[in-house]
């Protein structure tokens, strides 16, 4: 079988979050696209937490936003409580997180993938001919044709669902497992490992005692927050999350139980992700500590389900009772879905160029979790690249200075997932100044556009924005006041000390004690800018000194970038370390700048290597 007959340009395995950002992307490049996944009610479904965003992970969703994907878009659509991180901080580590509605999200993104034909059906093989891939065998013996396929499966391949001593096959709860798929892969050569995750029990609203617990504050409301540069065309009303501990009682039941607990038995070999540990890793590996936070987030406006953030589990069903009962505030909580972990097979990113095609198979792209990653937002964002490289037949190629998706695929490829679910944080961003979750249209649409990616809509928008901060730069730089006396009056009624000299707004703006509205209460005729213009015009202001230091730095890498290393480069050199040489052979990076991520690789073992490499370049011809 094919579409219609016919040989489609990107066949898509999968509607999660990788799914539907490389169909939509392939779609947007004017791609015959279709998906192929074993649900279409599961196309878009948030398999864990309902919730969006998070610590350089919203940042991730505003690239993806910024390059015209889907995720941003349907969050701000689902949003029913919109927070942001971290405010106290500086805004290189300053994040949003949605809580979204688990049944409107998934609607959202099923809505996106409009136009694009959805093929329910599991895929059993990849076809290969001539050693490449073009196309997949489904279970009813039918096949689909295409140019490109990308797989983005999730925790499908070789699932397995733990619970206590009990085990069954599964990509998750109530879903089939994808085994035959798994076999395929690795007939064709790719190298499959075992990584696993887990999820917390919900239990009902109804039954909780909401007295007992704090609502959780840091909530933003609608008007200031969202993922989208496209503003919201809808609200839905926002919901409270609470806040609750466990305590002596809960980790005295979970140590108890420890004997019955999959990851503790050695039933489960695949390792999991370490900074989003299960309660029982908590319990045992921090014995000291009295208690643990927990948030207790509602999934949706039609569901009494409350997912009990940080109760991570694979506990059997009538531990998981007694500890949930051990807490204060649950002590009558009925719970509406046990907790469990699931191991799964995922593919060494190693094996992938910066298009995430499979070296070993062309025509072969990977994205998500496959990968080794984990994370709705990862997904997203490696789904993007895929699909629209598949489509362009060339790497959408985003630099680490660039973009966080950059920092992902970069990692991805060059230095893998290291033994555990790959998730982003800021600290992986070495260029983390200039990647905010404010800039990222500035920094990636223009990219978006080129490439077709971003449509006619977003891009006039973006335009009349970046034309807005220009000219309100421009007025910020020209617009000076003299300290006379009703200039010094405003200043003081506003905290400040008048400055001795004539100055401008955008000396003032230097001032950490100055914003915007101060700029608004010392002149007349400020520009009539709204809240993301203003917000770029003292972010750019401000911190001039910073960024232009953090641009050179970048600029830099990039120049370091440039230096390629050969295949059958000897890395062993004098004053390259025994360790660092082994390291070097072992990752084979591209270039002296992949090389500098390897963690390991000394500033001095790269500095002996650019020698080296300098000398090795050919002479250029006279011609
Ligand atoms: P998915 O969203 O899983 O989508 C996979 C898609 O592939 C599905 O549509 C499925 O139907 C389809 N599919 C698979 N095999 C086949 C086949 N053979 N034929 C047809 N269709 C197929 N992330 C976090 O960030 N934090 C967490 O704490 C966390 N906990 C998790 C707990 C559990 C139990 C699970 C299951 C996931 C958890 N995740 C967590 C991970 C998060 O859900 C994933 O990272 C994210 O959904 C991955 O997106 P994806 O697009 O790669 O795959």
């Amino acid at each position: 079988m094919s579409v219609d007959g016919s040989v489609v340009d990107v066949l898509v395995l999968g509607g999660g979050h990788a799914g539907v950002e490389a169909a939509t992307a392939a779609h947007r490049l004017g791609g015959r696209v279709a998906v192929v996944t074993l649900s279409k009610a599961g196309v878009g479904r948030l398999s864990c937490n309902p919730a969006v965003g998070g610590l350089a992970k919203g940042c991730l969703v505003r690239e993806v936003d910024a390059l015209g994907g889907v995720m941003a878009l349907a969050a701000d659509r689902a949003t029913i409580q919109f927070r942001r991180l971290n405010t106290r901080k500086g805004l290189a580590v300053q994040a949003s997180r949605a809580q979204v509605d688990i049944h409107r999200y998934p609607a959202e993104a099923l809505a996106a993938l409009d136009g694009i034909q959805i093929i329910e059906g599991e895929a059993v093989g990849i076809l290969v001919e001539n050693g490449a891939c073009c196309g997949l065998r489904l279970a009813d013996g039918s096949t689909v044709r295409a140019r490109s396929t990308i797989l983005t499966t999730g925790t499908f391949l070789g699932g397995v669902l733990h619970r206590g001593h009990r085990q069954d096959p599964g990509g998750r709860v109530g879903e089939q497992v994808s085994s035959a798929l798994s076999q395929s892969l690795a007939a064709h050569g790719l190298r499959l490992g075992r990584l696993k995750t887990g999820t917390p029990p919900r239990v009902d609203v109804g039954s909780m005692n909401l007295d007992a617990l704090t609502v959780q504050d840091e909530t933003v409301p609608l008007d200031q927050g969202r993922f989208s540069f496209t503003p919201r065309d809808h609200t839905l009303p926002q919901r409270d999350c609470w806040v609750g501990y466990t305590n002596a009682t809960t980790h005295a039941l979970i140590r108890e139980a420890l004997h019955q607990s999959p990851l503790f038995s050695g039933a489960i070999t695949g390792r999991g992700p370490r900074y989003c540990p299960s309660v029982e890793d908590k319990v045992t590996r921090f014995p000291d500590r009295g208690r643990h936070q927990l948030f207790l987030e509602p999934e949706g406006l039609d569901t009494p389900r409350v997912y009990i953030n940080g109760l991570s589990t694979s506990l059997p069903i009538e531990v998981q009772e007694a500890v949930v009962h051990s807490i204060e505030g649950l002590e009558h909580a009925r719970i509406l879905q046990p907790g469990y972990a699931v191991e799964y097979d995922f593919s060494d990113p190693r094996d992938l160029g910066p298009d995430l095609q499979h070296k070993g198979v062309p025509g072969l792209f990977l994205a998500g979790q496959i990968n080794g990653t984990t994370g709705y937002e990862e997904a997203a964002a490696q789904g993007l690249v895929a699909g629209a490289s598949a489509m362009l037949g060339e790497p959408l190629l985003i630099g680490r200075d660039e973009g966080y998706i950059g920092v992902l695929i970069d990692d991805l490829i060059t230095i893998g997932v290291g033994g555990e679910p790959y998730r982003m944080f800021s600290s992986r961003a070495e260029h983390r100044l200039l990647l905010r979750e404010d800039n990222a249209d500035r920094r990636l649409t223009p990219l978006g556009r080129r490439l077709g990616l971003v449509d006619d809509t977003a891009w006039q928008r973006f335009e009349a924005k970046v034309d807005a901060i220009e000219r309100t730069e421009a007025w910020c730089r020209a617009t000076h006041f003299r300290p006379d006396a009703p200039t010094v009056a405003r200043l003081a009624a506003l905290g400040l000390k008048a400055p001795k000299n004539k100055v401008s707004m955008a000396q003032l703006l230097l001032r950490p004690t100055v914003d915007w509205t101060t700029v608004n209460a010392l002149s007349p005729d400020v520009p009539d800018v709204g809240h993301e213009v203003a917000e770029q015009v003292v972010t750019d202001l401000k911190y001039a000194a910073y960024l232009d230091r953090a641009r050179q730095r970048a600029e830099r890498t990039r120049r370091m970038a440039n230096v390629p290393i050969p295949h059958d480069f000897v890395f062993a050199r004098p004053g390259v370390s025994h360790e660092v040489a082994e390291k070097l052979s072992r990752h084979r990076p591209a270039s002296l700048a992949a090389a500098s991520r390897i963690p390991g690789v000394t500033p001095a073992a790269l500095d002996i290597l650019a020698v080296v490499l300098s000398r090795q370049v050919p002479p250029r011809s006279p011609a």
